[in-house]
């Protein structure tokens, strides 16, 4: 008798065992984000790991960046004004001089301008960004090199300023104030719907480069595309001037903006967001808004971008630059998120199941080894189910 009940509990023991052993509960999570970050991948949507692809589909706040997230990011210069005896060419010139600087989307509208023009760079040393604001450097001063002196303190002296850069670079960084005629031509502009740059020589104004960006095609269909899949806000968070980002805010169709910012406003304004909202994702492209990027729930990062730091503080990157590819991310996200659910759903209750068939004896151990080995199939299979999502 002693033998026999021995031999019933050994059995028990390892119809439990078998029971509880967690093999689709391990599976249950990884699967499922394995086949997510697949079929993202198969679009060209670059998902760096689980968390963020679980959590893009929680996020019911996104910020977007305007120049070259929601634009095209490819300005063209649309018009030049000169002031104080310089040409339009000698304007480029130097603004092409300083924009060899550069990689924001605004230099290559300027480079290009020069190109087709047939305008060289004048030389320009020392260039310095200024995120969000504008560009600045040094030239060789004309009027000074004609001395025969070569002593090297006194070349310093030749060199001049030059800076390029919207007027909030020139009143914040340089505390300077524009004069009545320039300010309405400004204004004349920017009415007009274009971003505005100024450029400035020594402490002279000498010219206005204006340029316009072309929204992506279909924005203002895909932010609603997303306000279906639960977003309940779709911010745009710029650095170019109020009037402009209004223009730019209507035809997409956002439902709220923010403009003239600079890279540490973004930032602060995502984080009000993220207090706010709890799940917040900031898509952007550019050096400015890697911080804000950093800290929203998700960080997204336009794949045309030229700015690595953009790329590599990101947590999702759309590689083909192309911004609908967000909405099937979140189609992905949420998809996984339930079949996650459903997994740990099917693998717990079978557990629990054979478990409680063990203890009342009334399960075979081929049965449970069946059961249990058949519940990691269905939650493979389960998960397989994401890579039919459909592009719309
Ligand atoms: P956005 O937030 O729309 O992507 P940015 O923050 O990159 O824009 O730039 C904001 C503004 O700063 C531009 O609209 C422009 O006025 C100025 N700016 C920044 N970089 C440059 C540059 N390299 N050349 C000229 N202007 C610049
Ligand atoms: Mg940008």
């Amino acid at each position: 008798l002693g033998l026999m009940v021995a031999r019933d509990s050994i059995f028990m023991s390892i119809i439990i065992l078998v029971s509880a052993s967690p093999c689709a509960l391990a599976l249950a999570t990884p699967v499922a984000v394995l086949v997510g970050i697949s079929r993202a991948a198969s679009e060209g949507v670059l998902i760096k790991g689980g968390a963020a692809l679980e959590n893009l589909g929680l996020v019911k706040m996104i910020a977007f960046d305007k120049t070259g997230t929601l634009t095209e990011g490819k300005p063209a210069v649309i018009d030049v004004v000169s002031f104080n005896g310089y040409s339009i060419s000698d304007v480029m010139a130097f603004a092409y001089g300083l924009e060899l600087g550069s990689v924001h989307p605004l230099a290559l509208a300027v480079i290009n301008y020069c190109t087709v023009n047939n305008i060289a760079p004048s030389e320009v040393l020392n260039i310095q960004s200024y995120l969000g604001r504008g560009i600045v450097g040094e030239y060789k001063s004309k009027n000074k090199s004609n001395s025969n002196d070569l002593n090297v303190a006194n070349l310093k002296d030749e060199l001049g300023s030059i800076r390029l850069g919207n007027p909030k670079m020139f009143a914040d960084e340089i505390k300077v104030q524009l004069d009545g005629a320039i300010e309405k031509k400004l204004l004349e502009l920017e009415n007009r719907g274009l971003t505005t740059v100024l450029l400035m020589m020594d402490n002279k104004f000498i010219g206005i480069i204006a340029m316009a960006d072309q929204l992506r095609s279909n924005v203002s269909g895909i932010l609603q595309d997303l306000k279906q899949l639960g977003v309940l806000q779709n911010i745009m968070l710029t650095g170019d001037n109020e009037i402009v980002a209004k223009a730019i805010a209507r035809d997409a169709s956002v439902d709220k903006f923010y403009a003239s910012l600079l890279p540490e406003d973004k930032l602060t304004k995502i984080k009000e967001l993220t207090a706010r909202y709890t799940y917040t994702a900031m898509v952007g492209d550019g050096v400015n808004d890697a911080p804000a990027m950093a800290n929203a729930t998700v960080g997204i990062a336009m794949g045309g971008s030229k700015m690595d730091v953009a790329i590599e503080t990101s947590n999702i990157v759309l590689m083909n630059d192309k911004l609908d590819k967000l909405v099937l991310a979140m189609k992905i996200s949420q998809k996984t998120r339930s079949i996650i659910k459903q997994n740990l759903f099917i693998s717990l209750g079978v557990i629990g199941l054979l478990v409680s068939g063990g203890l009342l004896s009334i399960t075979s151990i081929g049965f449970a080894v069946l059961i249990h080995e058949g519940s990691s199939l269905v939650v493979i299979f389960n998960a397989l189910r994401i890579f039919k999502i459909k592009k719309n």
